[in-house]
């Protein structure tokens, strides 16, 4: 571990109470701050010790691995995909599939890093607001640490695999009368009162772990830093770690290039790409959010600021795309590549598809996508995508038939 402040990242005071979770100053955003003076005696090769996984950047981490609460998040695929990237024709793309954690999203970078935090802190409750992933996450590491959990849903608007995960790890699943900006709501008045340990991507330690994504990804690729990062955005609490990863490693002189981040939203649920195509540095919140894609159907993302940052910061790019494009991408990264991710995390491939069309990214770059969530999340969008199965008698015949067609 090194050592840290919180502090925030409006007006840089530093904030001591564990329990507060905006600026008592000025009401903004918490940040950590990492003191990473001892790791720029370190070099990368020193990290390689430990395997693949968030744990291996623990000099980069705000938590005592001591108060570890693990179950071997990270360490994900990065896949070489030449059929994607001649599909799309650009000269090398690469899928980062973070849908292979262990409850099948990235939020488990975050929640093995926030959770190891509550239990340092010796949290009795943690809780979350979610669109599905979060809360599946959260209570998988909650159970792993023994502490109660309880968690925020939108009513039924969370796709099955999620809401599975949810009760299946024993947590208490309250089904809000509401959308997902209204479930965050409650669950933050419940933080206010000190009732629960809220572990949304406000908590900042939670994007503390998300920060590993780009970790691995850098050495997966041995240092050879990409021209392009292109993820999905909804709160934005990934794009900004990422960023804040990207920044860290220049602090410490380990690269010196950056690549360019760019944030698709669906077409629906696009406040950060508005204000991004209007050249504005903060957003206006968007009532009814829309979209196929549950996990980033988010109207009013809660670092929605530190994306368009992190986007401006590295001459990245901010572009919607439609439920349609959405859809199609997902089919082509399962057909092409054989990778089955949840239509969030197509959002990436669909805005990587449209950006080469757009002129916006050259067919020479080396771009990285990240696809943040596993397909089977969510079997009931891709069953209603696909062609249904072909009814069989039961005979080589048919079989045959069928197959010569
Ligand atoms: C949470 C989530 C996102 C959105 O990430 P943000 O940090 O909210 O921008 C995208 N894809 C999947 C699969 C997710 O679970
Ligand atoms: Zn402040």
């Amino acid at each position: 571990m090194t050592e840290h402040k919180v502090i925030c990242w409006d007006c840089g005071s530093e904030t001591e109470d564990p329990y507060v979770y905006t600026c008592p100053k000025c009401g903004g955003l918490l940040m950590v701050k990492m003191d990473l003076e001892p790791v720029k005696e370190m070099r990368p090769e020193d990290l390689r010790k430990e395997k693949l996984g968030v744990w291996r950047y623990a000099p980069f981490m705000p938590v005592d691995p001591l108060h570890k609460v693990s179950i071997q998040e990270g360490g994900t695929p990065l896949y070489k995909t030449d059929g994607l990237a001649w599909e799309v024709g650009v000269s090398e793309v690469h899928v980062k599939f973070d849908g292979l954690n262990p409850t099948g999203s990235f939020k488990d970078r975050g929640m093995t890093v926030g959770v190891s935090r509550a239990k340092e802190l010796g949290a009795k409750i943690v809780g979350c607001a979610s669109t599905g992933n979060t809360s599946a996450s959260l209570a998988a590491y909650a159970a792993k640490a023994d502490i109660k959990c309880a968690v925020f849903l939108p009513s039924g608007k969370v796709a099955a695999g999620k809401l599975a995960q949810a009760l299946f790890y024993g947590a208490k699943v309250l089904s809000i009368d509401g959308n997902f900006d209204e479930a965050l709501d409650l669950a933050r008045k419940m933080a206010d009162e000190r009732r629960l340990y809220l572990l949304n991507s406000i908590n900042p330690y939670r994007p503390e772990g998300q920060k590993s994504v780009l970790f691995e990804i850098i050495d997966q690729l041995d240092y050879e830093v990409p021209d392009r990062i292109i993820l999905p955005v909804g709160n934005a609490g990934n794009i900004s770690a990422v960023h804040k990863a990207i920044q860290e490693l220049q602090e410490v002189g380990w690269i010196d290039k950056v690549p360019m981040l760019t944030g698709i939203q669906a077409e629906g649920a696009s406040p950060i790409s508005k204000a991004f195509s209007a050249g504005k540095d903060d957003f206006i919140p968007e009532e009814d959010p829309e979209t196929i894609a549950t996990a980033i159907r988010i109207g009013n993302p809660v670092s929605g600021r530190k994306a368009l940052r992190a986007i401006y910061d590295t001459g990245g790019f901010s572009a919607t795309v439609t439920d349609d494009e959405i859809i199609d991408a997902q089919r082509l990264l399962g057909k092409r590549e054989g990778v089955c991710v949840e239509p969030a995390s197509a959002a990436s491939i669909a805005g990587l598809i449209k950006l080469v069309s757009m002129g916006v990214i050259d067919r020479d770059e080396r771009v990285v996508c990240i696809c943040t969530g596993n397909g089977l999340k969510d079997p009931d969008t891709i069953i209603k995508n696909s062609p249904p199965p072909i009814p069989c008698g039961n005979s080589v015949e048919e079989v045959e038939r069928i197959l010569s067609r």
